[in-house]
């Protein structure tokens, strides 16, 4: 008998829309999360440089790298952990799933909506998956309440708590006294958080708080470069274990990562110390996509609320979470009554790809979408933006969704 996994729903949005473009179909790329902009120049040449450096590395990753990512973000979001306590991999999806392997029998939170590949990594550990509902009106946060009521449908010892923000798929993150009211409730139940903070450094206010601050106990800080430094290509994440760990749990994240991936790509790693030396460049790349990301989300926002489909502005990353409940009636008539539904029909009728709310956790017939506003190119020599010059598909496709639900 083998295990049921499908393809992730992200990964096969992308397979999906390079087979339409191949058949001359325009596709506007609202589905994949990955941005267009380059890694730093200083980290491409320093990568060059560093391709001869074929030999494995150790497990745990460069100490030299890790010192400085260490350094980097004490100074950025406050995050004190030793880079003994770091952990380098081939991406933190494996970090991710790595920690969950860790434990034998747990009862892990997930909240919905939430990015597509928790639940699927939990139920391959092996564990218990208790969802953590949301709403619109709640800005899809989770709380202390939410967290409480979950409780009840614990099955063993260990809890985990997956949180992730800037949110994918929501592009919203936590104001301080919500952090402060999680953070509490996790200490009284003693939940050891994974903090997928992978976009983090997008924070479009640059007002990141890691909730490690809040909860350094029991907090395991997940980030990479695969966001803010558009490289999901190249896989490196890191894994900012809390101070305290129990020897235990540190020897089996080690352990399992000797006997999965081995190391993160040895190149990379060295490329990567360029870019977390030179604080000041890495903070002056980072505003200028920041700027660049809120003037897009802010425009999509704003056009789909205009056109009565409710969305928060994002607040970092490169996702909002357009939803369609108003226009249930009108869509349920055209046939139209899942979230899988209206992305199938949307991609056919108007070349726009974005994924269903079903693919984050929410009900089936709960008609919302991820849209991931990265179909646009970075102008050159960090130029000026200019969204009918550098974001022509994204002003397009947005503009085919208003009309497509005024049609219906
Ligand atoms: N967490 C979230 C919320 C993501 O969107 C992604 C996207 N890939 C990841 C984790 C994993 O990123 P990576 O493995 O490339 O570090
Ligand atoms: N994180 C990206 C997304 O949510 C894609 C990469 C992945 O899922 O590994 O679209």
């Amino acid at each position: 008998m083998y295990k049921q996994v499908e393809e992730s729903q992200t990964l096969l949005i992308n397979t999906q829309s390079k087979i339409l473009a191949e058949q001359n179909r325009k596709i506007i790329k609202f589905g994949f999360g990955q941005s267009p902009f380059l890694p730093p120049k200083n980290v491409l040449i320093a990568l060059e440089k560093a391709v001869h450096h074929k030999e494995y590395s150790s497990v745990q990753g460069d100490p030299e790298l890790r010192e400085l990512m260490s350094e980097f973000h004490k100074q950025h979001n406050g995050l004190k952990v030793d880079s003994n306590n770091i952990l380098l991999a081939p991406g933190s999806k494996i970090l991710i799933f790595n920690i969950l392997l860790a434990f034998e029998k747990a009862d892990v939170f997930i909240p919905a909506p939430a990015w597509v590949s928790y639940a699927p990594q939990t139920k391959l550990a092996g564990h218990n998956m208790i969802r953590l509902n949301t709403t619109y009106k709640e800005r899809w946060r989770v709380s202390s309440k939410s967290i409480n009521e979950a409780v009840q449908f614990k099955q063993y010892r260990d809890s985990i708590l997956i949180l992730n923000y800037p949110g994918n798929p929501d592009g919203l993150t936590y104001e301080e006294d919500e952090l402060i009211e999680l953070a509490n409730i996790a200490k009284s139940l003693n939940i050891l958080v994974i903090a997928d903070e992978i976009y983090g450094l997008l924070n479009h206010s640059n007002s990141h708080h890691s909730f490690a601050n809040y909860y350094p106990e029991r907090t395991i800080t997940t980030t990479g470069l695969s966001k803010w430094c558009g490289a999901g290509g190249w896989r490196l994440g890191a894994a900012f274990l809390y101070n305290n760990i129990e020897p235990a749990l540190k020897q089996a994240l080690i352990g399992i990562g000797s006997e999965t991936y081995s190391c993160a790509p040895t190149p990379i790693q060295i490329a990567a110390k360029t870019a977390y030396k030179n604080y000041g460049e890495l903070t002056s790349y980072l505003d200028y996509q920041i700027q660049i990301l809120k003037e897009i989300g802010n425009f999509c926002a704003d056009r789909l609320n205009s056109s009565d489909i409710r969305v928060h502005s994002p607040q970092g990353g490169f996702y909002i979470f357009p939803d369609f409940s108003l226009l249930k009636e009108k869509l349920n008539n055209r046939g139209i009554s899942t979230s899988k539904q209206l992305c199938e029909l949307l991609l056919v009728e108007t070349g726009v790809a974005m994924l269903p709310a079903s693919a984050f956790g929410l009900d089936e017939e709960y008609l919302a979408a991820r849209l991931a506003y990265v179909d646009f190119k970075e102008p050159e020599g960090r130029d000026e933006f200019n969204l009918h010059k550098h974001g022509p598909n994204i002003i397009e496709g947005i503009e085919n969704i208003c009309n497509w639900v005024k049609k219906t």
